[in-house]
């Protein structure tokens, strides 16, 4: 008889965007010629830059050539683009992580799932509240928790996010051994100083623990004083790993690439106390379970580091940022406190009322969806997530229609 691994039976359902989405229908065929505007889902809605786009036909057509064609890739990536992230976006900051070192994937969320499975069952982790629900679910699937209870699994420590401490949280009272940080946050869209940033790094040395940092949004870091990168940190390459992605860096959602950083000296242990270099186990499970990604791809990517590249990104983030901007200028306008939008493309609106009860009045009043804080966790009621992905003139329009709906 074929069993399932019931860990599985113990996710609690993920209703948020099902949710949303019935919703919307709903309120869409109440009101079918009322355009929805949509700043929920973090997905960019702008093309790919032209010079990733002209790289990518060029690999393409080297493709169709059997002089130029390439099969299998190394796992690891093409050494052209992992010597271009090395040079622009770790030692232009300070940060000496070399090319054997970075581990090119098809996605932030698969590298910050499957990391996990090179750790040991009965490790202590800590993960933030609100979170990203990838760091949860895939030690649910794993079997490193209890069931959930009250929104919450048993045998995980929550790090909790609140108004009070700016949505970077405290050290954890009792030890723990893995603890997930993801900054600039989503859905918070909170930014984290050196100085607290360090404070993380020097507990994970102090317990020989690990920081698993997702630097997703790192791009949307503008502030100079603000860490790009954990590796800006003293110390960080014996604790931490990284991962960033193309995803909202490039608009590479739909094209799928990424990187996660494993610096050779960065350790775990054995149950005898002997450290073992994590490169390697990871290197044995990216070759093991992985194929690489295509080379076109990789050629799009490399092209974002070239000097058309970085423009075209550049202003690509930068309009996405002026709508941050706008919609965080427009809310605290409308006396709602808020998160983000400064350095991140999200913001996080303290409604002062139900997560729903604050969606439900902006689609059915302004016709925008958002996100319910809730739905991230414990610590996310009472807040939305507005994201800056959209346009300028949806932005505008979907601010001028919260202003009259909340009547101002
Ligand atoms: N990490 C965070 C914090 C994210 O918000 C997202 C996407 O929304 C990802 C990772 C996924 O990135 P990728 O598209 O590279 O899988």
């Amino acid at each position: 008889m074929i069993k399932i691994n019931e860990n599985y039976l113990k996710l609690q359902a993920s209703y948020l965007f099902t949710d949303i989405a019935r919703r919307v229908l709903a309120f869409q065929a109440a009101h079918p010629d009322k355009e929805i505007i949509k700043l929920g889902i973090g997905d960019v809605t702008h093309p790919l830059p032209a010079a990733c786009i002209a790289a990518f036909h060029k690999a393409v057509d080297e493709m169709a050539e059997a002089k130029t064609f390439k099969g299998y890739g190394p796992e690891q990536g093409y050494a052209f683009l992992r010597e271009k992230i090395v040079e622009y976006d770790y030692r232009a900051r300070g940060a000496e992580i070399s090319a054997d070192e970075i581990f090119v994937s098809d996605g932030a969320k698969c590298d910050n799932g499957n990391i996990q499975e090179i750790f040991a069952q009965d490790i202590r982790i800590a993960v933030p509240d609100p979170v990203y629900p990838v760091y949860v679910d895939t030690n649910v699937m794993a079997g490193r928790t209890g069931s959930a209870d009250n929104g919450r699994y048993k045998g995980l420590v929550y790090l909790e996010g609140t108004r009070e401490n700016g949505f970077i949280p405290q050290l954890p009272a009792s030890p723990v051994d893995l603890i997930y940080l993801c900054y600039p946050n989503n859905p918070t869209g909170a930014t984290i100083t050196r100085d607290q940033l360090k404070v993380w790094v020097d507990y994970a040395r102090e317990h020989r623990a690990l920081i698993l940092y997702d630097a997703a949004y790192e791009s949307f870091v503008r502030d100079p004083a603000l860490p790009r990168s954990i590796y800006e940190i003293e110390g960080a390459k014996e604790v931490a790993v990284e991962f960033r992605s193309f995803s909202k860096t490039a608009g590479f959602t739909g094209t799928r690439c990424a990187f996660t950083v494993v610096p050779k000296t960065c350790m775990a242990y054995d149950g005898a106390g002997n450290p073992h270099a994590l490169h390697g186990l990871w290197n044995r499970r990216h070759g093991t379970k992985f194929n690489g990604v295509s080379y076109p791809v990789q050629k799009a990517a490399e092209a974002v580091y070239s000097t058309a590249g970085q423009q075209q990104t550049r202003a690509l983030i930068d309009g996405y940022m002026e709508n941050a901007v706008m919609i965080r200028r427009e809310m605290e306008a409308l006396g709602f406190d808020c998160v983000g939008g400064e350095n991140s493309p999200y913001i996080w609106v303290d409604g002062r009322r139900d997560s729903w009860a604050f969606f439900d009045l902006l689609l059915n009043e302004a016709g925008v969806v958002c996100t319910p804080g809730a739905g991230f966790g414990k610590c996310g009621e009472g807040y939305i997530r507005i994201s800056a992905f959209n346009s300028r003139g949806n932005v505008e329009k979907a601010m001028d229609r919260i202003k009259s709906a909340l009547g101002k």
